[in-house]
């Protein structure tokens, strides 16, 4: 299957890889036709920049500017468990298609912690660009089955890695310039990025000052996204008529509870189950989805950010 794989990525096609965050959909980073397919297959505007992924802060540092700073968050984050952290560094290499970063002079990079990506990766060579594995907006895909559901018919190999360990999407931080800004909150908690860093940081909003000319505005931060087809509802206390109810934990349970993200009110079990569920109500009878209130902290503010966007209008 990696031979495979290799052989379809060397001749520019794009593949369904698995890591710990979501499904990626995997591209030769160097190679614009390839990135130029992502982008058409996602129905995705390439005004947005992709993540390229890496297998080691070696291979990271040939694409891009590591400064102390980079280093010790890529040292922290991409080689100890569970957690999936994008960094915004500035690139370094002109061999990257300027597609993968929308011609931005960062480009966002990460190591994913799957064993399959990782292999496939280094003996690559290269970076793999690969955004999820989904249509621009729907929800990201965190099984095999569900990359297949997706975009089955439209990419020639999917690699089953079995149920992404994480569930939801990398954390973004850019550390291109001075402040560490957080673009995203994700697999990494940002409770955890500043107990290393020691320090407060800041959260992007279109208010945010930087010296970087071009905006940062991309898919993961637009209002709209990860949606499913049916409406969905936030701090719900109970489910109306009709609606399925997503819960989390004991106390929000009533009897008409669909699923329990977690029933041990377990962050890290919610975030891993959170697509799947969102993904069986949305194939479901029911007309919408009721989602109880999940705590704003650790990696609750990745779920509820998610949750939020999946719910704007
Ligand atoms: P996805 O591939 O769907 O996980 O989305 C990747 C996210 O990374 C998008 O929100 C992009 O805007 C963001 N991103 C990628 N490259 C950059 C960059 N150079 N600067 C800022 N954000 C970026
Ligand atoms: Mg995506």
């Amino acid at each position: 299957m990696i031979e495979q794989a290799l052989k379809m990525l060397s001749e520019g096609q794009i593949i369904g890889m698995p890591t710990e965050s979501v499904y990626g959909l995997a591209a030769d980073a160097t190679n614009d036709t390839a990135v130029a397919r992502i982008y058409a297959v996602k129905k995705r505007p390439s005004i947005n920049p992709l993540i390229i992924h890496v297998d080691s802060i070696e291979m990271a540092r040939q694409w891009g500017v590591f400064t102390e700073l980079a280093e010790m968050l890529a040292k922290e984050f991409w080689y100890k468990t569970p957690s999936s952290l994008t960094l915004i560094v500035k690139r370094n290499n002109a061999a990257l298609s300027h597609l993968v970063t929308a011609g931005l002079d960062t480009v966002a990079i990460r190591m994913p912690m799957h064993a399959i990506a990782l292999d496939l990766i280094n003996k690559f060579g290269k970076p793999l660009s690969a955004p999820s594995a989904n249509k621009s907006n729907s929800i990201s895909p965190t099984s095999a089955e569900a990359v297949a559901i997706e975009l089955g018919e439209l990419i020639p190999l999917i690699i089953d890695g079995g149920p992404c360990r994480v569930g939801v999407e990398s954390t973004i931080l850019d550390v291109s310039e001075n402040d560490p800004i957080l673009l995203r909150p994700g697999g990494t908690t940002l409770e955890a990025i500043e107990k290393v860093l020691g320090i407060t940081v800041k959260t992007y909003t279109e208010n945010t000052p930087t010296s970087n000319t071009k905006s940062f505005k991309a898919p993961g931060m637009m209002k709209r996204h990860y949606a499913p087809s049916i409406p969905l509802r936030l701090n719900a206390k109970m489910a109306l008529p009709g609606e399925a109810y997503l819960t989390f934990g004991t106390e929000n349970q009533r009897q008409n509870e669909t699923l329990n993200l977690s029933e041990s009110g377990d962050l890290v079990e919610a975030t891993a189950n959170l697509f799947r569920m969102i993904r069986l109500l949305d194939c479901s009878s029911y007309n919408g989805i009721a989602v109880a209130p999940i705590p704003n902290f650790g990696l609750g503010l990745a779920i509820n950010d998610r949750l939020s966007r999946a719910s704007a209008e």
